[in-house]
């Protein structure tokens, strides 16, 4: 039984306070696949696709972290997806400066044979009718769905992405996307109306100011860790899914409580993550780092209260 990862594998340029990048290597399946392979000690298969320009280099790198990439379509005359962002002085809201679809304008998933044992499915940002392909192609529901989504997608492909909502257990969203997609600026009612769209669990990423979880009459939230340095907030949701997503396939166990583990593990990545440029810093981790870097969550949130 394993884990299927789909999303965008990328070209990124980036723009921050800090500095500038030309074109790296980003995507959501990249950073999602990344941040699982901390966790889970299987190969993580991979959906995607990506031009001819693709480097055979970054392909390895992927491979070196168990990503199986039978799944990856290299289509040699055409472009990778590419998008560039600039952000804000406050690190937490940025401009997209460009989006090009190229490989994705036309890509078609296949789901390898080898992948059908899929019990975990993490449907990493993308055009919702391909995350529905995708669903289509498995011939036994997963165990759990997570999908991740953005407001690119809810401004150009509203209704493929409602038919795909109601078919997933956890939708990933930030809060001005909650706020797009419920129509309410109440986080708690935008929650509220998402969980009649068919996801069963909403995680919430407020960016610098951690992340909510909803479950029926539920709330949990997750800090993000007071950092000294964010050097680049690019993929730090896909990092959240990939430690998230990773921690439950291989705890296999998908209860709230669970889930709330899985949050401060996705939030440990997703702190890595911002601190350097692109990938850069979910290559080299150790599992010392990890667990390190989890313990002070656990730090920064527990205290003592004796109510009388
Ligand atoms: P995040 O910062 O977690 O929102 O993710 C950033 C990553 O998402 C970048 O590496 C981009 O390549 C990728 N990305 C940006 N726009 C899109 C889009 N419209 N669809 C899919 N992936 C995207």
């Amino acid at each position: 039984m394993s884990l299927l990862v789909v999303g965008t594998v990328a070209f990124d340029a980036i723009e921050t306070p800090f500095g500038k990048t030309d074109k790296i290597i980003g995507g959501a399946a990249t950073y999602i696949s990344l941040a699982a392979s901390y966790f889970t000690r299987k190969k993580i298969n991979l959906v995607s696709v990506v031009g001819g320009d693709f480097p055979e280099s970054a392909i390895k790198m992927l491979k070196d972290h168990r990503v199986n990439v039978d799944g990856l379509q290299i289509l040699k005359d055409k472009k990778t997806f590419f998008w560039s962002g600039k952000y804000h002085n406050d690190m937490n809201t940025r401009d997209t400066l460009a989006t090009e679809l190229n490989v994705l304008g036309e890509f078609d998933p296949i789901v390898p044979a080898s992948y059908q044992d899929c019990e975990f499915l993490m449907l990493g940002n993308l055009m919702p009718a391909v995350q529905l392909k995708v669903i289509a192609q498995l011939k036994n529901r997963p165990k759990l769905i997570v999908l991740d989504t953005m407001n690119f997608w809810m401004d150009i492909a509203l209704a493929e992405l409602k038919e795909t909502l109601a078919l997933v257990d956890v939708l990933t969203i930030n809060d001005s996307e909650a706020r797009q997609l419920s129509g309410e600026y109440s986080l708690v009612k935008a929650a509220a109306k998402i969980l009649k769209m068919g996801p069963k669990y909403l995680i919430i990423k407020k960016g610098e100011h951690g992340a909510l979880l909803f479950h029926k009459d539920q709330v949990f939230f997750a800090p993000a860790l007071p950092l000294e340095d964010v050097f680049d907030p690019t993929g730090a949701g896909d990092s959240f899914a990939g430690g998230f997503i990773g921690f439950l396939a291989e705890t296999k166990d998908i209860s709230f409580d669970n889930m709330k583990r899985a949050i401060i593990f996705g939030s440990a990545m997703a702190s890595f993550c911002v601190e350097k440029f692109g990938v850069e810093k979910l290559i080299g981790l150790t599992q010392k780092d990890v667990d390190e870097r989890v313990q002070e969550f656990v730090d920064l949130v527990q205290f003592d209260i004796a109510l009388v």
